[in-house]
């Protein structure tokens, strides 16, 4: 009989992609992918370890799934992140009842490690990182929309110390190029207009001779892409070759995420992320020199473990000084196993780390207005990607090209549509517009 199976997802957008890859890996065996959990045999939970809540927010949702299914048996298996940081801890916790576990570069065992706990109600495990595994050969079973995210490497060789990701996902591999080629020109023809590369650390990609920047120009010049995106990248690998590639190519978006983590040199220092203060800067005004107009998103975390107040002055600074348009910035949450965790006392209190994270989401707030207000007047066109707001059925929302989401009346666009806007309002968040 065909098993049904429910997936949720916890995290990054490297989650979201490998629960695509695990729904195509489950249909060819002849499982059924559900939309509702309780209608499902099989529940997994693709998940995320990167804070701490993130880690309860699961352990909740295996209490819930249980109690909610009593007395009607449901397997639940754990995925991603938590399964390798964890390991055979999740297993043996006998509150849990978890089924099965699965690392992220064990996915094509799953049938197998399902069919070994139905047969032999044992607990089955698999969390061995590959020096190899690129799930190549898989096409990701994907939902229909106007961006498709395509992995072209996993893994990550940096070990910041806050990270526990080089743990959980393992070392660098990248992906051949025909390979992430062949799938663009796969996902234009099914009508995806957008496509988002994605890394760990993607901008370190590298296949025998071909780097970032020769992916990047590959891509750009598949017919019928329009928009090219990459996540997330990291500040030492941004040669002036990829710089000059992104400010040639019209369908290379005009924005990068660019992670800052501190201002201070110290403490970047400790957080092992190779950079200082004046190497940041310096890299932030190479890019706007060769890319005029580029956007620039980021992400901070504040109290980082020694950081003391005046050192937290020079995230602030960093913060005026590149008036970046977005960031997202979070509290020092220790990580179990990584190096900050072993070697360094989290000795920043809870009282310091709310202080600096409202100063500077409160700059970032008013930076982000001002920098949207420059937009009011300016002709944007966007790209349709929902058909109504969460505020009104009577809006939809597109993007630009500097990922801005730009909200306008609705009339009879759908999806995937290419619409010429005037901007006419802005909020730190999104821009409003009217349709030429
Ligand atoms: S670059 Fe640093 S923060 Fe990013 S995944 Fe690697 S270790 Fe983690």
């Amino acid at each position: 009989m065909t098993k049904t199976v429910f997936i949720e997802t916890y995290g990054c957008q490297m989650n979201e992609y490998d629960s695509e890859l695990v729904r195509s890996i489950l249909k060819k065996e002849n499982y059924e992918i559900v939309t509702d959990e309780l209608g499902a045999d099989i529940v997994m939970l693709n998940t995320c370890t990167v804070r701490d809540n993130a880690d309860r927010k699961v352990v909740n949702r295996v209490h819930e799934i249980k109690n909610r299914r009593k007395p009607d048996p449901v397997l639940v298996g754990i995925l991603g992140c938590m399964a390798t940081n964890f390991k055979t801890k999740l297993l043996e916790d006998p509150n849990l009842g978890i089924d099965f576990i699965a690392g992220p570069d064990s996915y094509k065992q799953l049938p197998k490690l399902i069919s070994e706990v139905t047969q032999s109600g044992d607990k089955s495990f698999d969390i061995t990182l590959s020096e190899f595994e690129t799930y190549s050969d898989i096409s990701p079973s994907r939902d229909e929309g106007v961006n498709a995210w395509i992995a072209i490497m996993r893994g990550c060789n940096n070990f910041c110390t806050f990270c526990v990701v080089p743990y959980t996902r393992g070392r660098e591999r990248s992906r051949d190029p025909e390979s992430v080629v062949d799938e663009v020109k796969r996902l234009v023809s099914a009508g995806f207009h957008q496509v988002t590369l994605l890394g760990q650390n993607v901008n370190s990609y590298r296949h025998d001779a071909t780097d970032f920047a020769d992916l990047m120009a590959m891509v750009s010049d598949v017919p019928g892409v329009e928009r090219i995106r990459f996540t997330s990248p990291h500040p030492k690998d941004f040669p002036s070759k990829l710089l000059r590639l992104m400010a040639d190519r019209p369908n290379i978006c005009k924005q990068i995420h660019l992670p800052l983590q501190a201002g201070n040199t110290r403490v970047l220092d400790k957080m092992n992320r190779t950079y200082t203060k004046d190497e940041f800067l310096a890299l932030v005004d190479e890019i706007r020199a060769t890319i005029p107009g580029i956007s620039f998103s980021t992400d901070i975390i504040v109290g980082f473990p020694t950081e003391t107040a005046e050192e937290f002055e020079d995230t602030v600074d960093v913060v005026r000084r590149v008036r970046f348009d977005s960031a997202y910035i979070f509290k020092y949450s220790e990580r179990p196993n990584t190096l900050a965790a072993r070697r360094l006392k989290d000795d920043v209190s809870e009282e310091e780390k709310t202080r600096r994270i409202v100063v500077l989401n409160e700059l970032q707030r008013a930076i982000s207005l001002e920098k949207n207000r420059d937009y009011i007047g300016r002709v944007e066109r966007i790209l349709i990607e929902k058909d109504s707001t969460k505020k009104s059925d009577m809006d939809c929302q597109g993007r630009t090209d500097s990922n801005r989401i730009v909200i306008i009346p609705k009339s009879d666009y759908r999806i995937g549509d290419w619409v010429t806007v005037t901007i006419t309002d802005a909020t730190p968040n999104v821009l409003k517009g009217m349709p030429i």
